[in-house]
């Protein structure tokens, strides 16, 4: 008998399954709203200008290919702290931020989710909003923390139920750590608004809460990488000590390049290289050290002030894309007369819409329309374009009559 008898079978990826039935239908028609991955005007995976700018300055400088260090590359590091919390921030000034590099966002969240498992010194619970991106309860549980959740999104109106939110966070015990989206909340779309940051953020204080701030979408909500860290810059400007996860695969498109960075605001540069030295020993029995190319396509862009230029104009042309396929779907859904009301699709913000379609809906949209989404009926707006949205609207259209 084998070693391996017992194994069962595991369920297949929630998100990455519906792409497996995507590629198996053989309509020319077919669209993949399941993925949360950009793609252009004509449906296709898109590779930034500056980008291919950079590799093009980094082929030419023949750079060898030895091991980073533990805590990646420092001119990506801090260049990405400056990105999140602004170049004149105090703590980034005065070299008060613990960062290293990260494999894209989901190794950040995991370095952080280790490191707050071995030395946060309250309760090790962490509470997610309801819903989350799928893959935070297995990250979190995975790093030897226990998984809790607050209230988020309300299903009657297709947005943040922010009394529910404000009710759980002040009902929670004193000094709990709670996992916030710092914009283009995944999967629902939709984010408090300034003020209600500032309200959170109060309540946090008040609650002695600790802050873990997940950002794999900086830039890509509104357009403006300033903009979108309003959150995490607010937060740390009222006085809290702040986690952040960064990812900069949307906002560069560098998925598969796993390019990212944990950070921690800190005391002072003391304590700073304190914390460093723990995330490396935490990182090290991992992977040892993080991959060196796509760290040094980000640094070179961020570091660059052409380059910097040109790809602050690429994140807003993908935002505005995604922005104007919004307007389009909601005009050609209220046009089509389908039943209900349509607002949060242009309300919401950022890669993803969460449509209001039901379980049924959505199966009848893969069987008879080979549109594909998640089974929850969130959309990945950057599937859409003007070759496919008449299509897809007529589609919803008549799944919803
Ligand atoms: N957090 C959220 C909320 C996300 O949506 C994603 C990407 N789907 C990630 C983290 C991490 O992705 P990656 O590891 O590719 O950076």
């Amino acid at each position: 008998v084998s070693t391996w008898s017992h194994v069962p079978a595991g369920p297949p990826d929630p998100i990455l399954g519906v792409t497996e039935a995507f590629l198996r239908d053989k309509d020319s028609r077919k669209i993949n709203l399941g993925v949360g991955a950009y793609r252009d005007e004509n449906g296709k995976p898109y590779v930034l200008t500056s980008v291919q700018k950079a590799e093009e300055l980094l082929t030419a400088e023949k750079l060898d290919k030895e091991y980073l260090p533990i805590a990646g590359l420092p001119s990506f590091t801090k260049a990405a702290a400056k990105l999140a919390y602004g170049a004149e921030q105090k703590h980034v000034q005065e070299g008060a931020v613990a960062v290293v590099q990260s494999i894209s966002g989901t190794g950040a969240l995991r370095i952080g989710g280790a490191f707050l498992a071995r030395f946060y010194p309250h309760s090790k619970t962490i509470y997610l909003p309801v819903p989350s991106w799928g893959n935070h309860t297995p990250i979190f549980r995975d790093s030897g923390l226990e998984v809790k959740g607050y209230r988020y999104f309300d299903k009657g109106t297709v947005g943040l139920d922010f009394a529910g939110m404000k009710e759980d966070l002040k009902n929670m015990p004193e000094k709990s750590i709670v996992l916030l989206h710092a914009c283009a909340h995944n999967p629902t779309g939709v984010d408090p608004t300034p003020e209600q940051w500032i309200e959170i953020s109060d309540i946090i204080r008040e609650k002695g809460h600790f802050p873990f701030f997940d950002m794999a979408y900086q830039g890509f909500a509104s357009g403006s990488t300033v903009r979108d860290a309003f959150a995490v810059r607010h937060f740390v400007a009222a006085g809290h000590e702040i986690a952040l996860s960064q990812s900069f695969a949307k906002n560069m498109g560098l998925y598969g390049e796993r390019v990212g960075a944990f950070s921690v605001i800190a005391e002072d540069p003391e304590q700073k290289a304190r914390i460093e030295s723990q995330l490396k020993i935490v990182i090290r029995p991992m992977y040892s050290n993080p991959p060196l190319h796509g760290a040094r396509i980000a640094g070179t862009i961020l570091n660059r002030p052409e380059l910097y230029t040109e790809w602050e104009q690429e994140v807003k042309g993908m935002a505005d894309r995604i922005i104007s396929m919004r307007e389009r779907l909601y005009d050609n859904l209220v046009r089509l007369q389908t039943p209900g009301e349509w607002g949060h699709i242009k309300r919401q913000i950022g890669m993803f819409s969460f449509t209001g379609l039901t379980q049924p809906q959505t199966k009848a949209l893969a069987e008879k329309a080979h549109i594909y989404m998640t089974a929850d009926g969130r959309i990945s707006m950057a599937g859409l374009n003007n070759g496919n949205i008449d299509y897809f609207s007529e589609s919803v259209s008549k799944a919803v009559k």
